[in-house]
C-alpha cells in the first residue's frame, strides 16, 4: 500500500537534541509498535510551527512500514475533503471504514481545517470510527484549549479531545523553530 509518507524525513535524519522532550528511547519503543497500535491508541504532537512535528510523524510512520505496519500519511485538510466528497456521494462509511486498512493514520496539521471545512465534521465521525480500534497519529500546532475552530461545535470539539487523548501518548514540542535555529546559527553571534 501507498503510505504518502513525506520523503527523506527519517528518525535517522532527525535531530532529537532539537526537542529535548522527546527521547530517542520513547520513539523506539514507539516503533516497535505491538504495545499500542494493537490497541487503538494514539499519539498527539503537539508545538509551534517548524519545530518537527511533520519530519517526526512521517519518519515514526516510516519505521513502522519498516516494521510490518500499514500506515497512511495525509495532510488533514486534504483528507476532510476527500471524506466530505464522500459524505455527499453518500459514501462517507464506505470511504472511513476503507481506512481501517491502515493500522495507523497520520493525520498531518489537524489545526489547518477551518470551520467551514467542519460544517458536517466528517473528522469527527472519522475519530469516532476509530476509537479503541485503530490509531492514530495527529499533529497539531494549537493545543486543546483552540480546538473550537476545528469542530463545528464545543460539545463535539470536547468529544473529540476525549476519544483522541483517553489512549495517547502526548509530546509537546515547545521548542523555537528548527529553521529559523538552523539560521541564526550560520550567521554567528553578533
Ligand atoms: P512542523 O511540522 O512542526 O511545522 P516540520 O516537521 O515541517 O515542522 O519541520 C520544518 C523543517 O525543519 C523540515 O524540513 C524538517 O525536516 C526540519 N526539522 C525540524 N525539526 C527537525 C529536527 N529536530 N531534526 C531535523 N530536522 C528538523
Amino acid at each position: 500500500a501507498e503510505a504518502r509518507l513525506l520523503p527523506g524525513k527519517t528518525l535517522q535524519t532527525f535531530d532529537f537534541a532539537a526537542v529535548p522532550m522527546v527521547s530517542k528511547a520513547h520513539i523506539s519503543a514507539i516503533t516497535a509498535g505491538d504495545s499500542w497500535i494493537g490497541k487503538g491508541d494514539n499519539i498527539l504532537l503537539f508545538g509551534p510551527p517548524g519545530v518537527g512535528k511533520s519530519h517526526l510523524a512521517s519518519a515514526i510512520g516510516l519505521a513502522l512500514v519498516e516494521n510490518g505496519y500499514r500506515v497512511l500519511f495525509a495532510r488533514t485538510t486534504d483528507l476532510v475533503q476527500k471524506l466530505q466528497q464522500a459524505r455527499r456521494d453518500l459514501a462517507l462509511e464506505g470511504a472511513i471504514a476503507k481506512l481501517d486498512k491502515f493500522h495507523l493514520l497520520i493525520l498531518d496539521d489537524i489545526a489547518y481545517v477551518t470551520k467551514d471545512q467542519a460544517e458536517t465534521s466528517v473528522l469527527f465521525e472519522l475519530i469516532s470510527a476509530r476509537y479503541e480500534r485503530r490509531s492514530m497519529l495527529i499533529t497539531a500546532n494549537q493545543a486543546f484549549g483552540a480546538w473550537n475552530t476545528i469542530f463545528p461545535d464545543p460539545a463535539m470539539t470536547l468529544a473529540a479531545v476525549d476519544r483522541l487523548v483517553h489512549h495517547a501518548s502526548i509530546f509537546e514540542l515547545n521548542v523555537e523553530s528548527y529553521r529559523r535555529r538552523a539560521a541564526e546559527k550560520a550567521k554567528g553571534p553578533g
